[in-house]
């Protein structure tokens, strides 16, 4: 769990050591490489706030890792563990993550030590103002400067909440709303970003299905995902999502685990309901036909094809990645498995998708989301009824040389225009299956040992080469 300072210590210490792993395969100069893997630059604050007569000082960080393409990107995190190196951890991930898929931005994270759970709304408002403006005073926020984003305890209610602030310091700012990612739909946010990371690690899984040779000898049948046995860590955002369209690929989630305990039933755990009840009991635990796991971390360690971890960082750990049985490891969350494990892990020839892959289809849709609030258009709003017409013309050209006359259902299906939520879906898809295949092309080529090495060594390329390119100021 990362809830000391030793575990964010432990969390940074890997993604340095993964960093300098790759970096030995790297054509780029030593100079270059250590700006590369240095953290631009880290903002602490501690503020205070009111809520019902009582003052509270409240401890918050932005950490910005590269600036090497502006703006900078990443979540904010709530959580009373939040701690420097952690952030820091995340904010470095984040640079990589961006240049795996693309996405033009360097990266960053913030975090505030508070618990959501136990927070009131009226709490939650305030801190989250708060750390806004206190980002906007030293401005470190704004489309061009630093968007931020969800991560592990917030939501799209607390971005609404920033890019209201946001709003009220910079009345007129035409793009105001880009200044935060991941908004309510209604307010400048895009359809298919709340889903989007599940989604990105299930076509992310997909492709890594069809990749024969690398799954060669882990007894993994068939090359899709019906029948795969899965077990996912966290039901929230990520790990709800990335096992509800496995599940909808076929997919079987035997076991879900979480803070209060886990459920695990051979069989199959209907995601859907499983979410409902937790919702509505406040607990994962005592959910029909399923047995209750006392010690979640346990399941960790059960047979499975696929295990998502999508919780938080080094929960597979030196001391249980001996006694991991999963064949594919999928990270959900970011730095769910310490350099020590992954060591051990392919030692036992087990296929890790790393997290700066696997779950970069947040940023990507969040990408997405920032270029509608630059252009203040809705993608799919110009051209949706002209595509369809032109699909209609296409369609009566093929009756009438045919002879045929399509169904209303067939004819719905092939002339339908591209929507939002639409082209959102195709960008992540786009995405996810072309970073894939730039990864492993460079596994090949480069002949290196895992996936993770790959995806960091191909996010250095990229971004030596932009370093190279702006050179050094003054
Ligand atoms: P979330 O707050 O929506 O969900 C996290 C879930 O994990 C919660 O249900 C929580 O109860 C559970 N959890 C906490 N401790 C646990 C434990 N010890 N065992 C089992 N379950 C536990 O957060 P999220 O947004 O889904 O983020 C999860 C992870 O994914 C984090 O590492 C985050 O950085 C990463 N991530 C998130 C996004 C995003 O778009 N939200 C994008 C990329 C990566």
């Amino acid at each position: 769990m990362g809830n000391s300072q030793n575990e964010g210590k432990k969390f940074l210490d890997s993604v340095h050591q993964y960093f300098d792993h790759a970096a030995k395969f790297s054509r780029l100069d030593q100079g270059i490489l250590a700006q590369i893997k240095a953290c631009n630059s880290v903002y602490k604050v501690s503020f205070p706030v009111e809520v019902d007569g009582k003052i509270e000082v409240i401890e918050g960080i932005r950490v910005q890792h590269s600036h090497h393409k502006l703006p900078s990107k990443g979540g904010i995190r709530y959580s009373m563990q939040v701690d420097e190196d952690e952030v820091k951890a995340l904010a470095t991930l984040m640079t990589f993550k961006c240049a795996v898929v693309d996405v033009p931005f360097g990266g960053a994270k913030g975090g505030v030590k508070i618990n959501p759970r136990t927070s009131s709304v009226k709490m939650l408002e305030k801190v989250t103002r708060r750390y806004a403006a206190e980002l906007i005073k030293k401005n470190l926020i704004g489309p061009g400067i630093d968007v931020p984003a969800p991560d592990y305890g917030t939501g799209s209610r607390e971005m609404a909440w920033i890019a209201d602030t946001y709003q009220a310091f910079n009345y007129g700012e035409i793009s105001a709303l880009g200044c935060v990612t991941g908004k309510p739909v209604g307010q400048g946010g895009i359809r298919g970003r709340a889903e989007a990371t599940g989604l990105g690690i299930y076509f992310g899984i997909r492709e890594a299905l069809l990749d024969t040779d690398l799954l060669k000898g882990l007894g993994i049948e068939g090359t899709t995902l019906e029948g795969k046995k899965i077990i996912v860590q966290g039901l929230g955002n990520v790990g709800y999502h990335a096992a509800f369209f496995c599940q909808k690929d076929g997919a079987i989630i035997t076991g879900i685990a979480e803070r209060e305990g886990g459920i695990y039933n051979e069989n199959g755990i209907d995601i859907q309901e499983a979410f409902r009840h937790r919702s509505e009991t406040g607990s994962i635990l005592d959910f029909k036909d399923c047995k209750n796991i006392v010690n979640s971390t346990d399941m960790l360690e059960y047979e499975c094809d696929i295990l998502i971890p999508a919780a938080l960082e080094n929960q597979i750990n030196e001391k249980n990645a001996a006694s991991v049985k999963a064949k594919i490891i999928a990270e959900g969350a970011n730095g769910p498995v310490t350099r020590e494990a992954d060591d051990i892990l392919i030692k036992k020839k087990v296929v890790i998708l790393p997290d700066l892959y696997l779950n970069a289809g947040g940023v990507t849709v969040s990408y997405f989301e920032w270029l509608k609030n630059l252009s203040h258009v809705r993608f799919g709003r110009m051209g949706k009824r002209a595509e369809e017409a032109s699909y209609r013309r296409l369609v009566n050209a093929i009756e009438s040389s045919t002879g045929k006359t399509m169904t209303a259902s067939e004819r719905a299906m092939l002339t339908q225009g591209s929507d939002e939520i639409g082209l959102v879906r195709s960008g992540l898809e786009d995405t996810m299956i072309n970073a894939y295949h730039e990864i492993r092309d460079v596994m090949i080529d480069k002949k290196l040992p895992d996936l993770r090495t790959a995806a960091f060594l191909t996010a250095i390329e990229k971004i030596g080469v932009s370093y190279e390119s702006l050179g050094i100021f003054p």
